[in-house]
């Protein structure tokens, strides 16, 4: 072995066991060469309060913590910069909404960096739970160290705006890992790719969430051939997940986008046992900046009854990302 070579490994040897201690790091290549500067829409801050009462000990399956940028560094190979949203204000929209428990996913602009989310779970009393980005730079030790820290699931995403499909061997090797943690996989997909999809996620070993109702396009139609696989998936298929969010990327009219309804509506009548909530705050990439007191006065048209609300809200998620109660 070459000198350098060899030091490169020691250098990874020892990277690898500060992260085991820990059971996070940093992305590599953490500096931030890129603009701070954010794109897109500014989260609305004035959340209203909702006519909706959620059930006690309800849980926001899908919203993120971005930075603050100077203490969390995004990674360098994001496709995005975010307007910082950090956890005091995570918290603050939350106690606004009604919502007691939190789902923090890791966006892609932090990579493989998970602090920022662990950093949130360790802090919360056992309110919060993650979901990560993984591949093969993750060390057996480092994703032990994100169970014990709360993560339990991992999140691929196959959208063209964050960058396309994953390498698809990183991603059956990572899931493979993943199922052994009793974890699952979120998968966010374009609603016209779902149906190419279809045979790859009837083999995964693992049960798996599609996020914001697959993407679906509300103008297309019920039966529209994305949605119909998506249904046909959430039947047919125990491991499958959907997750009741995104409204405002469904909605072809926009704001308070009611004409999502209708697809949460046939979701629910499919399978409610198998359903999760989201609010997607603080809403990177959006084209209307939805306010998050809307969003939770949509749960209620999605599904009318109060058991079914508990479900969704609070049972579903409880069993899926292991809350203790
Ligand atoms: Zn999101």
């Amino acid at each position: 072995m070459k000198r350098r070579e060899a030091l490169t490994r020691m250098a990874g040897a020892v990277g690898a066991t500060l992260a085991a201690a820990t059971g996070v790091r940093a992305a590599d290549g953490a500096d931030d060469a890129k603009k701070l500067t954010p794109s897109g829409l500014a989260p609305d801050r004035n959340t209203k309060t909702p006519g909706f009462k959620a059930p006690p000990g309800s849980i926001d399956t899908h919203c993120h913590i971005f930075g603050p940028a100077a203490r969390y560094p995004y990674s360098p190979k994001r496709s995005y910069t975010p307007f910082d949203a950090g956890l005091d204000d995570f918290r603050e929209v939350h106690a606004r909404m009604g919502i007691e428990r939190a789902v923090i996913v890791n966006p892609s602009l932090y990579d493989i960096d998970a602090r920022v989310a662990v950093d949130a779970i360790a802090a919360s009393g056992g309110r919060y739970r993650g979901v990560v980005n993984i591949d093969d730079r993750v060390s057996d030790a480092e994703l032990n160290a994100l169970h014990k820290a709360g993560i339990r699931g991992c999140r691929f995403n196959f959208v063209k705006h964050l960058g396309g499909f994953p390498d698809m061997a990183v991603f059956d090797r990572s899931v493979k890992r993943a199922a052994r943690l009793g974890w699952h996989v979120v998968l966010h997909f374009d609603a016209k790719d779902l149906p190419d999809f279809y045979p790859l996620l009837d083999g995964l070993p693992l049960p798996y969430i599609i996020d914001h109702m697959g993407r679906v396009p509300a103008k297309d139609g019920l039966e529209q051939k994305p949605f119909k696989i998506l249904v046909d998936l959430l039947q047919r298929d125990k491991k499958c997940y959907v997750k009741l969010s995104g409204a405002d990327r469904v909605s072809s009219t926009g704001t308070p986008f009611h004409d999502a309804v209708p697809f949460a509506r046939r979701l629910v009548e499919t399978a409610a046992d198998r359903l999760v909530w989201g609010s997607d705050w603080p809403h990177p990439n959006v084209k209307a900046m939805p306010n998050d007191g809307d969003l939770v006065d949509l749960i209620p048209m999605f599904a009318p009854d109060a058991q079914t609300q508990k479900q969704i809200l609070v049972d579903n998620p409880m069993r899926l990302y292991q809350f203790e109660a």
